[in-house]
């Protein structure tokens, strides 16, 4: 039997975790800028520590460690659809005509592969997320199901390093009360690598693309938003790459793109920084932190800005199949019941089947067999409560859950169905935790989610032969929400970031 987990803490108790939390907190990074409802007009200078939880929540080691056996997998899973134009094709075209923002990225990658493509390299930052499931007939079993596959702008590896340091220094300086030593102790909190690996990973693609033929100095562009609340944990891979790596990096509004940066007649990205007009770089990288959603894209200039970059021959961290691989019709496409299609991509018959294991049910809403079923149980209020229905979207926010779904439908004309998937819910089992955020403290039960990152540079090939040049996972995320809210996303308002007491 576990000690009551998290343990009461008296007042005294409370004061020392939290005020040592807050301090090691913006010591450290594990920030975020303050909601502007929070503060106004600050001049940018504020940053507020990043929601997190006081305690490590607890985690099924065998269920970590099943997470990361299959992280290589995903890769060379991943790599091997954003590398196959004719099958993503078939899966864009049922799309095209109901998703707006799916056609243009398309019609991008069309735009560039008339003109031949001026890179065949490819480099995959990805974040594979899973939730705890218990196997109702054997509640002994626990393993890992697959939430969603990310294949852009994967987020809060930054951050991750940071609170796996936090709860290791909470524990050290005797923060956490002696009774929970069985639980949390040196060996039962694993180090998150995503600040190294992520950088090692972009590192990797910098070096691949090797010295610019004009002899300009080279530079990795991070692409990203305005505003961006979530700066640090960009800034950490940054800084991890210039110490570590000695590259050059550069943050690019994509709102700036078609003013700084010009594809020159051998194709190659320069980027001239406002700051020092004279200076030119050439771009080995371009890592998009935005770009991702719809709402990145106000008016067709970033739509050209899109198209300059995919044209050029930076590596795209994603390509634009690569994201187009991570939409949540691929994952069902993988993952409806005796889909034939897992097998195309990952021939490795022992890796198929342990990231067969990992995926849980999903249908499509079209007029296919499974897809019929799923439309029936999509709309039967009894049976809807069990699922969560998808669109094409990243970044959170966009699920209809449970018992909404329904409605939802009925007043969405049919021939829209198909842009949603149907996937039922993963039930974790119920725990508690106490999340610190927006200067409140709040405890109850708590969901987590867990994310394996894993990097990936490959080459596609002109035979269409791919080459993987890099394979590796790259660190974890644990995420841990409300259990009285459906979504999870940090970022979108909902979770907290946290780290796992492997049990
Ligand atoms: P996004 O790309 O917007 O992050 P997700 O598929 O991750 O979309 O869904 C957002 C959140 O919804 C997840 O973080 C999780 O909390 C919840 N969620 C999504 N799918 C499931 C599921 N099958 N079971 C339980 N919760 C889910
Ligand atoms: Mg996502
Ligand atoms: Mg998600």
């Amino acid at each position: 039997m576990y000690p009551p987990y998290p343990p009461d803490l008296n007042a005294a108790q409370k004061e020392y975790l939290l005020s040592n939390l807050k301090d090691w907190s913006i010591a450290h990074g594990l920030a975020v800028r303050p909601a502007p409802s929070y503060v106004q007009d600050d001049a940018g200078a504020l940053a507020t520590s990043a929601p997190v939880t006081l305690f490590p929540s607890l985690f099924p080691k065998v269920c970590f460690e099943q997470a990361r056996s299959v992280a290589r997998a995903y890769n060379e899973l991943y790599s091997a659809i954003a590398s196959d134009e004719g099958w993503l094709r078939g899966i864009v075209e049922e799309l095209v005509e109901i998703d707006d923002f799916m056609a243009s990225l398309w019609k991008v990658y069309l735009a560039v592969k008339e003109e031949g493509y001026a890179q065949s390299l490819a480099l995959g930052l990805f974040r594979s997320d899973y939730m705890v499931h218990v196997d109702q007939s054997n509640t002994a079993k626990a393993s890992v199901k697959q939430v969603e596959f990310n294949t852009i702008a994967s987020s809060f590896g930054g951050l991750s390093s940071q609170v796996s340091g936090l709860h290791q220094h909470l524990l050290a300086i005797d923060a956490y009360p002696d009774e929970l030593s069985s639980l949390i102790n040196t060996s039962s909190l694993p180090e998150s690598s995503s600040v190294p690996s992520l950088a090692k990973g972009i590192a990797k693609a910098h070096e691949a693309y090797g010295s610019s033929a004009e002899g300009l100095p080279t530079c990795v562009l991070f692409l990203v938003q305005d505003p961006e609340r979530n700066v640090f944990d960009q800034r950490h891979l940054e800084y991890a790459l210039n110490k570590t790596h000695g590259v050059r990096t550069f943050r690019l509004l994509f709102d700036r793109v078609l003013q700084d940066t010009k594809v020159d007649k051998n194709r190659k990205l320069i980027y001239t920084p406002p700051h020092t007009p004279s200076k030119h770089y050439e771009v080995t990288v371009v890592y998009l932190r935005a770009g991702y959603a719809p709402s990145d894209y106000t008016d067709q200039s970033h739509w050209d800005a899109r198209l300059q970059i995919e044209r050029s021959a930076a590596i795209k961290c994603p390509t634009v199949l690569t994201q187009l691989a991570g939409t949540k019709k691929v994952q069902q496409v993988l993952a409806t019941p005796h889909s034939p299609h897992l097998a195309r991509f990952l021939p490795d018959q022992q890796q198929a089947a342990a990231v067969l294991e990992t995926f849980a049910p999903i249908y499509p809403l079209d007029k296919s067999e499974a897809g019929n079923e799923a439309r029936r149980l999509a709309t039967d209020p009894a049976s809807a409560t069990r699922y969560v229905l998808k669109p094409q979207r990243e970044g959170g926010g966009n699920n209809i859950y449970r018992k909404a779904i329904p409605g939802f439908l009925k007043d969405l004309p049919e021939s829209h169905w198909p842009a949603y998937i149907l996937m039922e819910m993963i039930e974790p089992p119920a725990q508690s935790n106490t999340i610190f955020r927006n200067g409140e403290v709040q405890s109850g039960g708590v969901i987590c989610e867990l994310g394996i990152y894993g990097a990936c540079l490959w080459d596609t090939g002109a035979d269409g032969k791919r080459d993987i040049l890099e394979n590796f996972e790259a660190g974890y995320l644990l995420r841990t929400k409300g259990d009285q809210s459906e979504e999870g996303g940090v970022a979108a308002g909902f979770g907290a970031v946290d780290s796992p007491c492997l049990v």
